[in-house]
């Protein structure tokens, strides 16, 4: 197996093999087709295991085909004038339990986005808000955050709306789970659009405590794709 076949946008063709990687890990492989089908994933994962590009390649991939027609719905921040302002819309949003995960995965998107339009943004906690408005303000169609700091942009609808969505990832699931962010996490999967099946869902977590197991059966369809 390699990404040569797993037919990638040649935009993210290239940009994995500016990343060094070769070879898919186990899990990529496994993750890679069952995303690309469109199927909602619940996958048991460890950190090193590959997990953050095994979602990044394909959704990022599948954007850009379409990336030219989202900045044009987005607009385009070079072409902001004084005062001007976006509310941001993503299209992906990927809740995880910390600072550093999320700083992460904000980089390897980073590095996955490169010589697109499409536009990655990471927000967390423990810095003040404010300082965050302008990341939010530029547009994003990836936006990476901690659960509570994206409930508190989320009560700030002027500056983000979940309407667009179209994928959801929960990583580091347990993490969230056995924190205090049981119900903000609650909160943010029935957030976005709740007709069925408008969101993929995708679950990444290093086990599966019942509570994880039933938000799964919740929010994901039912036939959603289970990797070990
Ligand atoms: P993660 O499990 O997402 O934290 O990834 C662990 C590390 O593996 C990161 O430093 C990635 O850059 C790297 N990595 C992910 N996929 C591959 C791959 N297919 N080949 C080589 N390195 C990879």
């Amino acid at each position: 197996k390699s990404f040569d076949d797993a037919g990638l946008h040649p935009a993210m063709r290239d940009n994995v093999t500016l990343a060094g990687y070769n070879v898919p890990t186990p899990i990529q492989q496994y993750v890679l087709p069952a995303i690309f089908k469109g199927h909602d994933v619940v996958a048991c994962a460890q950190t090193g295991s590959g997990k953050t590009a095994a979602f990044l390649i394909p959704i990022l991939s599948k954007l850009m085909g379409k990336a030219k027609k989202l900045a044009a719905v987005r607009g385009n921040p070079a072409l902001m004038r004084e005062g001007e302002r976006y509310r941001a819309e993503p299209l992906v949003l990927i809740v995880c339990p910390n600072r550093e995960l999320a700083t992460q995965i904000f980089d390897e998107a980073r590095r996955f986005c490169y010589r697109t339009m499409l536009r990655p943004c990471v927000v967390y906690g423990g810095c003040p808000l404010r300082e965050q408005i302008p990341l939010l303000e530029k547009g994003c169609d990836l936006l990476i955050a901690t659960p509570g700091r994206l409930i508190d942009f989320m009560n700030r609808p002027a500056l983000l709306t979940l309407k667009r969505l179209k994928y959801m990832v929960i990583d580091e699931a347990d993490e969230m789970l056995h924190s205090d962010w049981e119900s903000d996490l609650k909160q943010i999967m029935s957030g976005g659009d709740q007709e069925e099946g408008n969101i993929t869902y995708l679950m990444f977590s290093a086990t599966f405590p019942k509570i994880a197991r039933d938000l799964a059966k919740e929010h994901l369809a039912h036939d959603h794709v289970r990797i070990r």
